[in-house]
């Protein structure tokens, strides 16, 4: 039987042996011609919702996974002004292992890798969640959007990127529609405007599966962080994603269907209807954005005896 031909190869006159296939799109391609179809989709995402131009500052929020790796260095090589940010949650071992993989792409590409060390703003997430009620995860939460957006903010960035990929979105998706999240829905966009002290965020690999973003990380040799959080307890979004990839095995193309046709025939009707928080002031202490006096780390820090 004769090997399969790259698409993109047959029509080039070159060939390269096929390395993936990807049956949404009814294409196999070499590793070179799914490198380049890869930064090209997402320089058409960039493009399409306005995400930013070569004149923008822009700063990757890192964990030191695959998407967020894959996505700085992608973000490079198209040329943009990209930084990273790590925030040290100060997990035993899951954290000096993450920060090392984003210093070393930070070396590798000559950006600058800010770190906010959790140990030393408040408390290591293990000592944090003795203080709190909220799971490991929403606390969280709160950590990285306060960091993110400050720092951001503080150090003249002009637009946050993080490393979500379709199979997030899509599951993220269902799950809104599975429970009519009416409130969530609306806010589900590859981007969220700058407002007011609010920093514009954007997530460039929305069109892109959690396949193709390892995949694109391996074949640029960047080392990535394997394990799960050992916080991590996303059952029911594990599960959801379960369910979608049957779903796509079944039908190829189905994730990403659903989740543009979202983007296009529901997305615009909910932000017609969307009403701006009114809500929102400034924290007593630190003077961040919060729907409350004192914002949620600050009341944190104050629990802890830190202020
Ligand atoms: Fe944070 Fe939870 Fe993710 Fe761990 S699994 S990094 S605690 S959100
Ligand atoms: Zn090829
Ligand atoms: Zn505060």
């Amino acid at each position: 039987m004769t090997p399969p031909k790259c698409t993109i190869c047959k029509t080039q006159n070159t060939a390269f042996p096929v390395q993936v296939l990807l049956p949404s799109y009814n294409l196999k391609l070499c590793q070179k011609h799914f490198l380049e179809w890869m930064e090209k989709r997402v320089a058409e995402t960039i493009a399409k919702y306005h995400m930013f131009t070569k004149n923008d500052k822009i700063l990757v929020a890192v964990s030191g996974g695959k998407d967020s790796l894959g996505l700085w260095f992608l973000l490079t090589q198209l040329g943009y002004e990209a930084d990273g940010l790590y925030i040290d949650l100060g997990i035993p071992e899951y954290s000096a292992e993450s920060k090392s993989y984003a210093s070393k792409l930070a070396e590798r590409i000559g950006r600058t890798l800010h770190i906010v060390d959790m140990a030393t703003e408040l408390a290591p997430i293990p000592e944090m969640k003795q203080w709190s009620r909220k799971p490991a995860c929403s606390l969280c939460g709160t950590i990285k959007r306060y960091y993110m957006n400050r720092i951001a903010r503080e150090k003249g960035y002009t637009v946050l990127a993080t490393g979500h990929n379709l199979d997030d979105e899509v599951a993220v998706l269902w799950n809104n529609v599975m429970h009519w999240n009416m409130d969530y829905l609306s806010k589900q966009y590859p981007v969220l405007p700058a407002e007011g002290p609010f920093l514009k965020k954007v997530k460039p690999l929305c069109r892109i599966s959690e396949k193709e973003s390892a995949l694109y990380t391996i074949f640029h040799k960047i080392p990535y962080i394997k394990p799960e959080c050992p916080y991590s307890t996303h059952a029911s979004s594990l599960e959801n994603k379960r369910i979608l990839q049957q779903l796509e095995e079944e039908k190829p193309g189905t994730k990403i269907t659903f989740y543009t046709g979202f983007l296009k025939n529901l997305a615009p009707l909910l932000h017609k209807n969307e009403k701006t928080d009114s809500s929102l002031a400034f924290c007593k202490i630190c003077g961040e954005p919060t729907t409350t006096e004192i914002c949620s780390i600050c009341q944190l820090k104050q629990k802890m005896g830190k202020l």
